[in-house]
């Protein structure tokens, strides 16, 4: 229910636990964080409070500069640790707040295909797509925008890529995302409050809008690949 990104040129996983905080009003059941440190992409996930992640964190740290994270409420699949996000499928990372619509037709095709499914979430299907769009040849952005041109319903969705520790990509269709512009860092949030400690500017994603982040910029495309332009606000939001 609540979403946090970051392309950073410092260590992410506490920054991105504390803007989860920020966004813990929405409400959750369960949470989660993956990172990508030296070509290595790993995840620590809790039931519960964000204080059982921060315990696992704690026990076993995050070192990496660029991450995603997640607070989940649960709407397919029982809020347990196997079903917080983020979900991993090839080297594959997504996190997701909304629903989608297609799921069960689309996690059908792949098990014929041969995708061994891993949760009982709606959102597997996403990274899973990605993963056999991969597999089939397409680098990570065309994966990323033929998995957009399958998937119907209402989504925030935010992807890492374990071969790629300079880019978070994002898709807006329903749920709000906002980027964040940093010095050298960029980020990406359900809101600009989740974002406050980090930056004020802000440009928000509108609904069919693909983000490309990397640590100097983003270029945010349609669903077709094309440029599109979104203003950047300054977000009056507090620290
Ligand atoms: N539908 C997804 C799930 O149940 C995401 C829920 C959310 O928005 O947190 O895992």
């Amino acid at each position: 229910c609540g979403i946090v990104g970051i392309v950073g040129n410092q260590p992410v996983a506490e920054r991105l636990v504390d803007a989860l905080k920020r966004l813990e009003y929405r409400g959750y059941d369960s949470a989660g964080v993956a990172t990508i440190d030296n070509g290595v992409m790993e995840r620590r996930r809790a039931e519960g409070k964000l204080f059982n992640l921060e315990k696992k964190l704690d026990g076993e740290p995050l070192p990496g500069t660029i991450g995603i994270a997640h607070t989940r409420w649960a709407t397919h699949g029982v809020p347990n640790e196997t079903n917080a996000h983020p979900h991993f499928v090839d080297g594959v990372a997504v996190v997701h707040n909304g629903i989608i619509e297609n799921f069960s037709e689309l996690k059908d095709e792949l098990i014929a295909d041969g995708a061994v499914f891993s949760t009982q979430t709606d959102t597997e299907v996403v990274a899973q797509l990605i993963a056999k769009y991969r597999r089939q040849g397409l680098d990570n952005r065309a994966a990323m925008l033929a998995m957009l041109n399958q998937v119907t319903g209402a989504y925030a969705l935010v992807v890492m890529f374990a071969d790629d520790p300079d880019t978070i990509m994002a898709a807006r269709f329903g749920p709000p995302l906002a980027v964040g512009f940093g010095k050298g860092e960029m980020f990406l949030g359900s809101d600009a409050i989740a974002l406050a400690p980090f930056t004020n500017e802000i440009a928000y994603l509108v609904d069919g809008d693909c983000a490309i982040l990397h640590r100097n910029g983003a270029e945010i495309i349609d669903f077709a690949g094309n440029p599109v332009e979104r203003p950047h606000q300054i977000s009056q939001a507090t620290a």
